[in-house]
């Protein structure tokens, strides 16, 4: 079976979608493949792009922060997006781009890791995995389909909004005891 690295490279060289265009690093993501909880945002920002690593800008603060607070540990969780190039001026990644990208990239780092529960981050991680499920519908719960999903808040909306950054920890916390006792939550 192939490994992360290999995807990851694959990943640092793509084409595939017109993303590739603008980008300064691709970011395929990072964690050991034997992580049991993966996070899956929405795309790489300035900060990101800029360094070629997930959740490292603003919203990445935020995010470390929730982590630590919920007792989960960063690097045991592999951290990852629907797409890993930056979509120009921070625009949302359109429907085919999304498309190539899960299909070319991420499906295939899921497979590697196959983790016991992966955590989609906002509204568009959430459609992009789950097909026509609005994020209001499942957030804060365990949906199973081909794998065990848990939607929630993406860190950047909890940064804007005090009241959803108190939802996004008490869903890291669920996260944390459900997964308690056994990696990568400690
Ligand atoms: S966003 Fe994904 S599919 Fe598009 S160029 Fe980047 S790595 Fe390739």
């Amino acid at each position: 079976m192939v490994d992360l690295p290999t995807i990851a490279q694959e990943i640092g060289v793509c084409t595939r979608c017109p993303l590739h265009e603008g980008r300064h690093h691709a970011v395929p993501g990072e964690g050991p493949a034997d992580a049991r909880l993966m996070f899956v945002g929405e795309a790489p920002g300035r900060q990101e792009d800029a360094t070629g690593r997930p959740f490292c800008g603003a919203a990445g603060k935020v995010f470390d922060d929730l982590l630590h607070e919920a007792g989960i540990a960063r690097d045991r969780t592999f951290i990852t997006s629907i797409v890993k190039c930056r979509p120009p001026h921070n625009r949302l990644p359109h429907q085919p781009e999304i498309a190539t990208c899960v299909g070319a990239h991420l499906m295939r780092q899921i497979t590697v890791i196959a983790p016991a529960v992966i955590c989609l981050l906002g509204a568009l991680a959430t459609r992009s995995l789950l097909g026509a499920t609005r994020l209001a519908d499942v957030r804060g719960r365990f949906v199973r389909r081909d794998r065990l999903y848990f939607p929630t808040f993406h860190p950047a909306a909890a940064a804007r909004n005090p009241a959803w950054r108190h939802t996004l920890a008490a869903d890291l916390r669920t996260l944390f005891e459900t997964l308690a006792g056994h990696p990568p939550v400690r």
